[in-house]
C-alpha cells in the first residue's frame, strides 16, 4: 500500500526531463523534498543558477509521506531546551512558529493547494505521569512568554473525542497540510522561477577542484561551485562522516478510510494536528475528506504491518473500531543526537542541512531557505549549536559524537 497523500492527487507529479542539461551551473542540490526545493527556490530569488537532483520522484522521501502536521516548536521538549539552550532556549523554540509562518507564506505566494488548515495542535497526555511533564513544559514556556492553552478533564475529550487522555495543551499556531501536494507544489515553485529539477537520476559527487564539484546526473556530469546535501534520512550515504549528525528511523503510518460524518465530527472538531506525549509518540490528524492519518512507533520487537498499527490505532482512539485502514507506509525520518536540526559544511566544502525529526516539514522549509540563502551570500545562518552550550545530549554517546573536523565549521 502506499501513501495516501500520493494518491491525492491522481497520477504522481512527474517533473519533465530538461532536454538539455547545461556543462555548468552555480549550484547543485541534493534531495528534492521540501529542504531542497525550498533551497532552490531562495536560490533562484538571489538569481543562482541550480539544478536539483533526486534518485527517485520528487516526494519519494520523508516529503511525501509524513503525517501532514506543521509544528510549532522543536523536537525536544521545553524542559530538554532549556538544559541544553539556556537562556538561548525561547530564540531557538521561537523558531519553530516562524518556520510554520515560512510554510504559510510560500503556500500563499505560490498559490500551492495543499488543504493548509491553520487548527493549531494538541500535545496530549494519556497518563498523570506524562500530563505532569506537559504541565513542566507549559509552566516554562508561559514564563519565557509563549502562549499555550492548557485543556484538563472534559474539556480534552471534547477535542479529541472519547479519548481517555488527562491533558492537553493546546497551540493554535500550528496547522496541518497535504505534504505531498505541498512538497510537489514547491516543486512546481521552483520550475517557474528557473530551477531544474531532475528526477531518477541518482546524485554522486566528486570534487573538490579547485572552486569547482562535479555532480554526476543520470550520466551527465554537470560542473559546479556549491553542492547542498539535502538528502536527510540519507545524508551519510553520500557523506560518510555526517553518520554521527542523523540516524535514520522508519517510521510506519496509515490513513483509514472517510469517517462516518458524525464521528469525524465528534472524533477531530476543528481538524487540529494531535501528537502524544508518550514512548509510542502516536500522531494524528484528519483529512478535510474525514480520513484518520495516523502514525505511532510499535511495541518493542513488533514487526511493522498496517495490522500492527491498527492495533495501535485502535488502541489510541477506541472510536474508529470498525474503520477500515486504507492505506499503509513507511518514511524513513532522520534523527540527531540533540533533537535538533543539523547543519553545516564538510572539510572539503560541502554543504549540509538535515535532521528534523518529526518537526520537518516545518523546519525544512525554513532551513532549506536558510541553507539556499546561505550559499548564496556565504553568510551563515543563525542557528543552534547545543555542544557550544553544552548539549550533553550531543556528546554523551561517543559513537553518536559529531566528527571533530566539522564542529568549527557548524554554523550559529
Ligand atoms: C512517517 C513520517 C511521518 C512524519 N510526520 C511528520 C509530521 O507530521 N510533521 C513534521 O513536521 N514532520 C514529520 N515527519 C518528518 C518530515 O517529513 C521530514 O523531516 C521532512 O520531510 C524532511 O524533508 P527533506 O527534504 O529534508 O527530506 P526528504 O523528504 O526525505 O527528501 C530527501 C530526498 O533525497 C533523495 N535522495 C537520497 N539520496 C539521494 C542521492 N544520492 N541523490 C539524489 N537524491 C537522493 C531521496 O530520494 C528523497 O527524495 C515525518 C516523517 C516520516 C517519515
Amino acid at each position: 500500500m502506499s501513501s495516501v497523500y500520493w494518491q491525492s492527487v491522481g497520477p504522481r507529479w512527474t517533473c519533465p526531463r530538461p532536454d538539455v542539461l547545461p556543462a555548468t551551473l552555480d549550484v547543485a542540490v541534493l534531495g528534492a523534498g521540501l529542504t531542497g526545493l525550498s533551497a532552490a527556490l531562495a536560490m533562484r530569488a538571489a538569481g543562482l543558477s541550480v539544478v536539483v537532483v533526486d534518485r527517485g520522484r520528487v516526494g519519494d522521501g520523508a516529503s511525501g509521506r509524513n503525517g501532514g502536521q506543521v509544528l510549532t516548536g522543536l523536537n525536544p521538549s521545553y524542559r530538554e531546551l532549556r538544559r541544553i539552550g539556556g537562556a538561548d532556549a525561547p530564540t531557538w523554540w521561537a523558531q519553530g512558529a516562524a518556520a510554520v509562518q515560512d510554510v504559510a507564506a510560500l503556500v500563499e505566494r505560490h498559490h500551492i493547494a495543499c488543504d493548509w488548515h491553520p487548527g493549531g495542535h494538541l500535545a496530549v497526555a494519556a497518563s498523570p505521569h506524562r500530563w505532569r511533564r506537559l504541565l513542566a513544559d507549559a509552566a516554562l514556556l508561559a514564563a519565557d512568554g509563549f502562549r499555550i492553552g492548557v485543556l484538563e478533564g472534559p474539556a480534552v475529550a471534547e477535542r479529541v473525542g472519547g479519548s481517555g487522555y488527562v491533558g492537553a495543551l493546546f497551540d493554535r499556531a500550528s496547522a496541518t497540510v497535504n505534504p505531498y501536494r505541498l512538497t510537489v507544489g514547491l516543486a512546481d515553485a521552483a520550475l517557474s522561477a528557473g530551477a531544474l529539477v531532475v528526477e531518477q537520476a541518482p546524485g554522486t559527487i566528486e570534487g573538490p577542484g579547485s572552486g569547482w564539484f562535479r555532480v554526476q546526473v543520470g550520466g551527465r556530469a554537470i560542473t559546479v561551485q556549491r553542492v547542498l546535501v539535502a538528502t536527510n534520512a540519507f545524508l551519510p550515504e553520500l557523506v560518510p562522516t555526517l553518520a554521527g549528525h542523523v540516524r535514520r528511523v522508519d517510521s510506519p503510518m496509515l490513513a483509514t478510510g472517510p469517517l462516518p460524518p458524525a464521528l469525524a465530527g465528534r472524533l477531530l472538531p476543528g481538524r487540529p494536528a494531535v501528537f502524544e506525549e508518550s514512548r509510542r509518540t502516536a500522531h494524528f490528524q484528519m483529512t478535510p475528506g474525514g480520513r484518520l492519518v495516523f502514525g505511532s512507533r510499535l511495541p518493542d520487537g513488533t514487526p511493522a504491518t498496517p495490522a500492527a498499527l491498527g492495533a495501535v490505532l485502535r488502541r489510541v482512539l477506541p472510536a474508529v473500531e470498525g474503520v477500515p485502514v486504507e492505506y499503509y507506509w513507511q518514511g524513513p525520518l532522520a534523527v540527531s543526537p540533540a533533537g535538533l536540526p543539523t547543519l553545516g559544511e564538510t572539510p572539503g566544502g560541502i554543504r549540509w542541512v538535515g535532521g528534523y525529526g518529526g518537526h520537518g516539514v516545518a523546519l525544512a522549509v525554513r532551513l532549506g531557505m536558510a541553507a539556499g540563502r546561505w550559499i548564496a551570500t556565504d553568510r551563515p545562518p543563525a542557528w543552534p549549536e547545543p555542544r557550544r552550550h553544552g548539549g550533553a545530549r550531543a556528546t554523551r554517546n561517543p559513537r553518536r559524537r559529531p566528527p571533530a573536523p566539522h564542529s568549527g565549521e557548524t554554523t550559529r
